[in-house]
């Protein structure tokens, strides 16, 4: 009885946790639920500013928001699309880089 309780608890903050997520993405901010990407052929790359803010930078101007941003094509394989060269590729398994602030 009392594992019920406790199941039917963490589901309910589970889904909470996923819907601020969402509601987070839909502000534009990274959380952290995927690794940054860089794209491999043009260098196009996802940056966190000090507010946590997604955006999306050429390699000479980092920092610099292009307002361009990577759309995922195939969820399952990780594939992304990049919106400068036209790029399809996957996901690295750990792409980390520092903020700048
Ligand atoms: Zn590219």
């Amino acid at each position: 009885m009392k594992e019920d309780h406790l199941f039917h608890d963490i589901f309910g903050l589970a889904r909470q946790v996923k819907e601020r997520q969402e509601r987070a993405k839909e502000l534009g901010m990274f959380v952290e639920d995927r690794d940054l990407l860089a794209c491999p052929k043009c260098g196009l790359e996802e940056d966190v500013t000090c507010h946590g803010l997604l955006i999306v930078s050429k390699a000479s101007k980092r920092g610099v928001d292009t307002g361009l941003r990577f759309s995922e094509v195939d969820t399952a394989q990780h594939r992304f699309h990049c919106p400068a060269c036209g790029a399809n590729f996957v996901a690295p398994e750990s792409h980390t880089r520092g903020s700048f602030c």
